[in-house]
């Protein structure tokens, strides 16, 4: 047995209700069925409306009365134009004269009671399931049941409550006598109504229509409840404020609960209710597109939920603030509060407190904030009489939720929430998070509440950025680089970027994975695979795995790989490395790959070829980017020559070398360093980073390797004969003293020249104020023509190094466009 119910908005139309019906139909052929439906769209507005009107005195209630009835005599007549069509206008006509009659009495009495209000919008539901069931029936059998006789309520009018015992005996007896006598017959059942034990009409609450179809689902045992609307199903935001919002897959009990109680109309939240006593799963599906999959809601649990399910909103709300000193350390203020609202009848939907007990802030409907003022009012009437409290009210207030299973227990979902607000400048009102941390809630003003879904709805649900890396050398950067990645993960997962390696080589093996290479095991599986592969194949490798957004990090120092970035680029990958091989290509190479980088809209990114982590790069590139003309570049720019002469005169050239040595300060071999090789690419990179076409050449270095050393000694050596130049070396160190300066090998660029070189500096200059193995970069420009812009800090080694380049794989990141078809952040 199936429960199907439709509301309003499937019932909009004729054509409509003809969709209805093929539903029924098809949903027939394979289990008996009870269908629930709720008024046609619009039409319990219009009721209530048109009793208000007539409560008013306002004669325009005859006329609301008459288009409500040509609405449905018109839908009758054109949904039964053979059989039946008589007999249901005839019954329609006599409902419709029952409702002119109450609605008389009230413009007659000038008084529109809850309980007559409830009389009128039964109408609704009494008049639709009358037209479906005669519809249904031209080629079913079909028959129209009033829940009046069958769902018992208390006599809370307007917001009646279900009596599930009794309810469920009446539907159970009666639906066996109709199925008994009538075999096959569908029973069209009216949702929403119901009445008092004495027979009074009621009604169970707006939007009560799900209700009613869970609970003849639950009182029968069906095997599911089918909620039919307008939407393929619950959507992780209403999709009317939020474009980009889609449909969940499935929900728990609870979390629907949440979504709906917050605002979500597409389920009323106390639908959920009998279903879940009974373990009976709800869908929630689309008459208009009914092959779509719909939404589950169920008690299955999910193994890897993700972090946040779907927003919603109320407005209407009102905030106040009960504020006073006599509330500090005063036990039973809150009891008090609440005991007051709740005697009241005003619900509280929202409750934020204030450690320090000065303030109680707390949401209810706007509707209810006279009564509440009156309530709260006469229950501190002696704080208020002293002045000691004040209660403070904000009208004009919404709230907006967030839900989902996966935020117990997942730091940061808080933080990833008022974050976007605030980005989005939204200002909050008041926040609460529940215990179950099922929900964050806060108050918003109703003008904002729009930016504020789509702000959270981008946080949290818009698709995410996926790239996939192609790492080529493992050494100690890419290692570092690796270690960054899989440690940032899900820092980068809850900003909606998806890092995945799919291809990891060095020169004795690679290894690839379409999907992305768990990162943990990377090492054991490299040294297996014994597979080494050239950097060209795998450039037409990892072409073949079609990624949307992938990049080669190239963490290696030789210019193999190098050769190998056109067809990189070919193969549509970005460039990310801290490798300066490429950008001290010859200068016609380098403006070839250049062009064809451009060419392919493809990004080459390398902020760790000048300072490492430090923003060397990036500062060059904004100043020339923004206009600025930078008219000097002056540094240091190696970290072992940093270190050299950071320490002074006092220790010996060749000793302190020794020591930089072991420190694994310098390359293997320490010549590498000391001729000044190494600052020569650096200026050369900053140099065309300005626009200036120099070759390497063209940098003029000093080599600080004395001549006779040059080709010499193997390494183990080197030590000892340098020692046999600490004399000279000594001796410009205490010349630079003598002049109350200090030496320092500084790498310049200035006037279209670069050049680098011992230098003597004062004391206070800055780039005398290094320590350690530091970088210090001075841009000086336009705009900081008479300070530098001054960047220092350790510039050289593994984890430093990668931080660079994992600067520019965030850039990079950010450059790339959104794709879609992406549910929910895990
Ligand atoms: P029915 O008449 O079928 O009961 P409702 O109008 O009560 O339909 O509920 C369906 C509407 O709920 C949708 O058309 C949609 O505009 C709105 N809605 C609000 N929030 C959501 C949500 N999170 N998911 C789906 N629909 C939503
Ligand atoms: N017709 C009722 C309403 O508009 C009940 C429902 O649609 O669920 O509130
Ligand atoms: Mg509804």
């Amino acid at each position: 047995m199936r429960v199907l119910k439709f509301g309003g908005s499937s019932l909009a139309t004729p054509q409509r209700i003809r969709g209805v019906a093929a539903i029924v139909a098809a949903a027939a052929q394979q289990e008996r069925v009870v269908i629930v439906v709720s008024a046609l769209q619009g039409v319990t507005d219009q009721l209530l409306g048109t009793a208000r009107l007539a409560e008013r005195g306002d004669a325009a209630w005859t006329a609301q009365h008459r288009a409500i009835a040509r609405r449905h005599m018109e839908t009758a007549r054109r949904l039964t134009p053979s059989r039946g069509g008589a007999a249901l206008q005839r019954r329609l006509t006599a409902m419709l004269d029952e409702l002119r009659d109450v609605l008389r009495g009230i413009h007659l009495l000038r008084h529109a009671p809850p309980r007559a209000l409830d009389h009128v919008a039964s109408f609704g539901e009494r008049l639709s399931s009358e037209i479906v069931a005669a519809h249904l029936a031209q080629s079913h059998r079909a028959v129209a049941v009033d829940t009046r006789e069958l769902v018992v309520t208390d006599d809370h009018f307007t917001q009646a409550a279900v009596q599930l015992d009794a309810t469920y005996r009446k539907i159970r007896a009666r639906l066996r006598t109709l199925l008994r006598t009538s075999r096959g017959v569908i029973p069209v059942v009216t949702g929403f109504i119901g009445a008092t034990p004495d027979g009074r009409t009621t009604t169970i609450g707006r939007n009560g229509s799900d209700y009613s179809g869970a609970l003849f689902g639950a009182a029968l045992g069906a095997s599911v409840i089918e909620i039919w609307t307008d939407v393929d199903g619950i959507l992780s935001a209403d999709p009317s404020c939020v474009p980009g919002a889609f449909v969940i897959e499935r929900l728990s009990y609870e979390e629907a609960m949440e979504l709906s109680y917050f605002g979500a109309k597409v389920l009323h939240s106390a639908a959920i209710a009998p279903a879940v006593a009974k373990r009976i799963p709800l869908l929630v599906k689309n008459t208009l597109n009914p092959e779509a999959p719909g939404t589950w809601v169920s008690a299955r649990a999910e193994t890897s939920p993700p972090v946040a399910k779907g927003i919603t909103s109320i407005d209407g709300m009102a905030l106040l603030t009960l504020r006073g000193l006599s509330m500090v350390g005063v036990p039973g203020t809150a009891q008090r509060l609440f005991g007051a609202l709740a005697s009241h009848d005003v619900s509280v939907i929202l409750i934020s407190q204030a450690s320090s007990e000065h303030t109680l802030c707390f949401a209810i409907r706007a509707a209810d904030l006279s009564v509440a003022r009156k309530a709260i009012t006469h229950e501190f009437r002696y704080e208020f009489q002293q002045a000691v409290t004040t209660l403070d009210e904000a009208p004009g207030q919404s709230i907006v939720a967030i839900v989902g299973e996966g935020m117990k227990g997942t730091p940061g979902v808080a933080g990833r929430v008022f974050d976007s607000l605030g980005r989005n400048n939204v200002s909050i009102a008041a926040i609460a998070q529940g215990a179950s941390e099922r929900n964050i809630s806060f108050v918003v003003p109703t003008t904002s509440r729009v930016r504020a879904l789509r702000a959270i709805h981008e946080a949290f649900f818009e698709p995410r950025r996926k790239l996939m890396l192609v790492v080529v050398g493992v050494g100690n950067i890419g290692e570092a680089l690796l270690r960054q990645i899989e440690q940032q993960r899900r820092y980068l997962l809850e900003r909606g970027f998806d890092v995945r390696v799919g291809a990891l080589c060095n020169s004795r093996g690679c290894i690839m994975d379409a999907e992305g290479i768990d990162l943990k095991h990377w090492r054991k599986r490299l040294k297996a695979s014994r597979k080494p592969i050239t950097p060209a194949q795998l450039a037409l490798a990892v072409e073949a795995f079609e990624w949307t957004h992938a990049a080669l990090v190239d963490c290696t120092a030789s210019s193999d790989v190098v050769d190998a970035y056109p067809d990189f680029v070919r193969a549509q990958l970005h460039i990310v490395t801290p490798n300066k091989q490429a950008n001290v290509l010859p200068m016609k190479r380098y403006a070839a790959l250049t062009e064809l980088l451009r060419e392919r809209h493809r990004y080459f990114l390398y902020e760790a070829n000048v300072g490492a982590g430090l923003p060397v790069i990036s500062t060059l590139q904004d100043l020339v980017a923004s206009g600025d003309s930078v008219t000097r570049i002056e540094g240091i720019f190696s970290g072992t020559l940093s270190y050299l002469f950071n320490g002074g005169p006092d220790v010996p050239f060749s000793a302190r070398v020794k020591s930089a040595h072991e420190l694994g300060f310098t390359e293997p071999d320490p010549r590498e360093d000391l001729s000044g090789r190494d600052v020569a690419r650096k200026l050369l990179v900053l140099a065309r980073l300005t626009g200036l076409a120099l070759e390497l050449k063209d940098v003029v270095v000093e080599d600080l390797v004395p001549q006779p050393l040059r080709k010499g000694p193997r390494r183990d050596a080197f030590f000892d004969e340098l020692a046999r130049f600490d004399a000279a070396m000594t001796a410009r160190h205490a010349a630079a003293a003598k002049r109350g300066k200090v030496l320092r090998y500084v790498g310049v660029l200035s006037k279209g020249r670069a050049s680098a070189g011992l230098a003597e500096y004062p004391v206070e200059h800055p780039l005398a104020l290094g320590r350690g193995s530091d970088n210090i970069i001075a841009f000086t420009s336009r705009r900081y023509a008479r300070t530098p812009l001054v960047i220092q800090g350790p510039g050289a080694g593994a984890d430093v190094t990668a931080m660079g380049v994992f600067s520019d794989l965030l850039k990079l990141l950010h450059y790339l466009p959104a794709s879609r078809g992406y549910a929910g952040v895990t």
